[in-house]
Formats: C-alpha cells, sequence, structure tokens
C-alpha cells in the first residue's frame, strides 16, 4: 500500500482536497525573503533540484528590482541549459460551446444569452481538421464547454474522428483535451481513444473566491474540481495538464497553489504535471467582473520566471491570449509550447470571417498570427519550432522528467525529432522564404549534435526532403 506524503490511503482517501489556504498564507506572509536567500534558491534551481513551498515563497517575496531581475535570469539560464531552443507547436480546436456552468469570467457561461451555441457536427469537425492540417498543424487540443452532450463517449468519439483524418500529408498526431472533469470510468472512456495530455484548470485554488466566481452547475464544486486529475490519475491517465486562470485571485497564493498541486500529483502518482498554463483573464462577451486581482504585465513575466525555477521538470504552456511582443518576452523565461494560428470561434479555422467576434469565442485573444509568422519569428529568433509528438506515440511517458533528468535525452531525441518535424512542415507548408530560414536553423542544429547523431539525422532529413513522413527517435 503506497502513501501520500499527507498519509491518505491509497486509492480511496487520496481524492481528498489537498489545499491548505492557510498554509500557503502562512508561507507568504511569514517567509523571509532577501536578495542572499533569492540567489541561493536560484542556484538550487540551476542545480536541477526541486524547490519546496518555503523556497517559491522566497521567490514570490523578493520585490526588489535586482531580486526580480535576478528571478528572470536564472529562469531563462534554466530554460537556455536544459531544455534548449526548442519551442513546440499546438492549435486548439473548440468543438462545443454549450455550458450548463455560470463561471462569471467565461463568454460561453449558461447566463450569458449573446452567445451563439453551436456544436461542430462531425461532417465540419473533419473540415476544421482538414483545414488545421494544411496549415501545418500536427498537435491539437479538443475543447468543450461543461454539457450533457459533451460525454466521456461523445469526446472520445472526436477524438477518433480527428486521428482518422488525413489530407494529403496532414495528420494530426496528438490529441490532448481540455474539458470538464469526468468520473473514473468517463477518464477510462476518453484514454482508451488515444489522448495525449487531459487538461484541467482549477481557475482558482482559493476556496471562497472560487465560490464567488462559480455559481452554479456542476463545476461550483470545488473539491470535485480539485481532484479531477486524481481520478484521471486512478483511470490509467498519467499524462495531466493543470493551470490557474490568473486574475481571480491573488497571484502569489495561485502560484503557491500550483506548486502544491504539481507536488501532490507527483508524491501521490509519481508522476507530476505534464504541463502549467497560467491563462490571465481577458475580455468576453459581457464579461462583468472585479479587476481588483488582475495581473499586469510585469507581474506575469514574474510569476512565469518563478513557476520554471519552482517546477524545472514540467513543461509550461503560453497562448494566444497574450500579444505578440509579450509572448516573444515572456517564452524566454522557459515556456515549452505556445499555440499557433489559432482560432477559438466554433468553425473558426474553416468560416474566417468571424474572426473576433466576442459573441462566437469564449474570450479575445491577442495574437492573431497564422502558424506560418509564428514559425517565422520563432525562427528568426533562432529558436527551432517543433511539431514532436514521438514521445507519446513511443510510450516514453513524462518526457518532460526525462529532458530534465536524464543527461543527453533532449539531444538523442528532442532536438533530433524536432528538427525532423520542422522539416516536414518546411517542405509541405512553408513559403520559400520561411523554408530558407528553416533549413538554416535546421543546419545550425545539426552542427550542434555529436557526429554519429549528425550522420543518423541527416540521413533522415534526407528521406524527408525525398518525401518520407512521420520518421523520428
Ligand atoms: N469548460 C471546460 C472547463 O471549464 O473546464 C473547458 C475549459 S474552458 C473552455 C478553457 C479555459 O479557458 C478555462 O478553464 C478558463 O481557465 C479559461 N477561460 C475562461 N474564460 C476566460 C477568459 N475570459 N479569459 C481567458 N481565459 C478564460
Ligand atoms: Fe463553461 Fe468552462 Fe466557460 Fe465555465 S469556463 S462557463 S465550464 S466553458
Amino acid at each position: 500500500m503506497k502513501f501520500c506524503p499527507q498519509n491518505y490511503r491509497i486509492p480511496d482517501v487520496r481524492m481528498q482536497p489537498f489545499i491548505d489556504a492557510d498554509e500557503i498564507w502562512n508561507y507568504l506572509l511569514h517567509t523571509p525573503s532577501s536578495p542572499e536567500t533569492v540567489e541561493q534558491v536560484i542556484q538550487k534551481s540551476l542545480a536541477k533540484n526541486r524547490l519546496s513551498l518555503e523556497e517559491v515563497a522566497i521567490l514570490i517575496k523578493a520585490d526588489d528590482e535586482k531580486s526580480i531581475q535576478a528571478i528572470k535570469d536564472g529562469a531563462r539560464a534554466l530554460k537556455n541549459t536544459i531544455y534548449g531552443n526548442r519551442i513546440v507547436l499546438f492549435a486548439p480546436l473548440y468543438v462545443g460551446n454549450k455550458c450548463s456552468n455560470n463561471c462569471l469570467y467565461c463568454g460561453f457561461r449558461s447566463s450569458n444569452i449573446e452567445q451563439i451555441r453551436k456544436t461542430l457536427s462531425d461532417e465540419e469537425l473533419i473540415r476544421e481538421i482538414e483545414a488545421l492540417e494544411d496549415n501545418g498543424q500536427k498537435r491539437l487540443i479538443l475543447v468543450f464547454g461543461e454539457h450533457a452532450e459533451y460525454s466521456a463517449e461523445y469526446i472520445a468519439h472526436t477524438v477518433r474522428i480527428v486521428y482518422g483524418v488525413k489530407k494529403g500529408n496532414g495528420e494530426i498526431r496528438r490529441v490532448n483535451i481540455n474539458a470538464a472533469p469526468l468520473d473514473i470510468e468517463g477518464f477510462r472512456i476518453v484514454k482508451q481513444a488515444g489522448i495525449g495530455t487531459y487538461q484541467i484548470f482549477q481557475e482558482t485554488y482559493h476556496r471562497e473566491a472560487y465560490k464567488k466566481y462559480h455559481v452554479a452547475g456542476r463545476k461550483s464544486d470545488y473539491d470535485y474540481r480539485l481532484t479531477s486529475l486524481d481520478r484521471a490519475q486512478e483511470a490509467g491517465i498519467d499524462d495531466v495538464g493543470i493551470g490557474a486562470l490568473f486574475g481571480l485571485y491573488d497571484w502569489r497564493f495561485e502560484v503557491m497553489s500550483l506548486v502544491r498541486h504539481a507536488n501532490h500529483l507527483e508524491a501521490c502518482y509519481n508522476v507530476g504535471p505534464h504541463t502549467i498554463s497560467f491563462p490571465r483573464i481577458k475580455d468576453a462577451s459581457t464579461l462583468n467582473i472585479d479587476d481588483r486581482y488582475f495581473v499586469s504585465d510585469e507581474d506575469f513575466a514574474r510569476l512565469i520566471a518563478i513557476l520554471r525555477l519552482a517546477v524545472p521538470y514540467t513543461g509550461m504552456i503560453l497562448t494566444a491570449r497574450e500579444p505578440e511582443s509579450l509572448r516573444n518576452e515572456l517564452i524566454q523565461y522557459g515556456v515549452s509550447q505556445i499555440d499557433g494560428g489559432t482560432k477559438i470561434e466554433l468553425g473558426g479555422y474553416v468560416e474566417k470571417e468571424f474572426y473576433h467576434e466576442l459573441n462566437k469565442a469564449q474570450f479575445r485573444i491577442n495574437d492573431d498570427r497564422s502558424l506560418n509568422e509564428v514559425v517565422d519569428e520563432l525562427l528568426q529568433q533562432g529558436m527551432l519550432p517543433s511539431f514532436c509528438t514521438s514521445c507519446y506515440r513511443m510510450g516514453r511517458t513524462g518526457e518532460h522528467f526525462m529532458e530534465f533528468s536524464v543527461p543527453g535525452f533532449i539531444k538523442r531525441y528532442c532536438t533530433p525529432n524536432a528538427m525532423l518535424t520542422l522539416a516536414e512542415y518546411l517542405e509541405d507548408y512553408a513559403p520559400a522564404e520561411t523554408a530558407r530560414k528553416g533549413w538554416q536553423v535546421i543546419e545550425k542544429n545539426l552542427d550542434d549534435l555529436d557526429e554519429k547523431m549528425r550522420n543518423s539525422v541527416s540521413e533522415k532529413l534526407g528521406r524527408v526532403k525525398k518525401g518520407e513522413r512521420d520518421l523520428h527517435y
């Protein structure tokens, strides 16, 4: 019988709420922080050690300019030395916006009668996927409101449809999910459809604040949501994504809680979250919420850098909610995945004309670049855009942890797979100028590999140029 640190017996008692607001506030209010202790904590993280809640509090409480800069520099150094210059690209695909919850911040909430409700038919879904494949996408996250129509069986059905659509050289090789929490049986059903990550954001980890924003429907049950990814683990889904919606409550509390949640999953299931997301509240149809806890750009950069140092072995996702210039800056602090060519209106990848109408979307995005514009910009900065889906398909779960902890893992798998998937993109979808830049970046990355790997990757790149696809390590 395994035990969690809280001594919860597995499996039943493990599904207990694990956020103790008093404990978190106690750390935040009473942990002393100085430039010296901040530096010590940064060094501990750079030496590949995980940080305790107390150490995270030391970083959060640092509010002098020098310490904040040191935290950002530390996060940048960690990203560069451990993860290198890869950025994984994906796109969200909204399948249905019916919702029986009434989350006050969300355009899909049940009381918003201005929202035009829609669930894509199977045919519409197929057309959206074809449009995404025509753009060069290989990784999707399917997004759903919470509604009786969006059962586990229905979600599994849509996942199977996505994997079945192949257009030209296009195919979707990894389907992640962002949908309502399921019961254990429901998670089993979606797992069988071959999903990648199941992502559920707690929105706010503060119970009282949570109550205020979630006034109706199943989502008003804080505990059911908090323990949802435990149920996913119980159902055999060990690839889960956590997140908080920044702007609902004090960002310091949310950062501590995200770390606490990561620790909980790791302690109980031996595997931390695959990814952490940190959306900030954006304008939404008939949005009317108090801006008291809204997070400034400066604090946002700070909290991303702190999260990078706190959970150095977890993937971090930054979405098109944020504008291009800010995304370019924030990527430096350790973001590993971004979306590109994003459309969040139902049917938006085919029906381009209703772009930016709030009554057809959950919120407003602020980066509406095409996938190719995003790829081009990354290449311009010397980064290596990646469409890799290899670990998941080769059965290597926990890849972020392996990237972090297994010496040589990135050079053996991640960089070569990034180069091969980028090469496919350049051959099949990129305009000539992007292709030129892309091949230069591939050449540069080839030079940095050892001789054996360089020869092997060069041989595979040659085969990609001749038309072979889906070569990976
Ligand atoms: N309905 C499912 C649920 O609530 O778990 C799926 C999630 S929802 C479609 C995706 C996420 O968008 C939410 O979890 C929330 O964090 C975020 N979101 C909602 N309203 C937002 C807003 N106004 N601005 C930015 N993000 C928002
Ligand atoms: Fe529905 Fe999710 Fe929006 Fe809440 S956040 S109203 S559950 S779609």
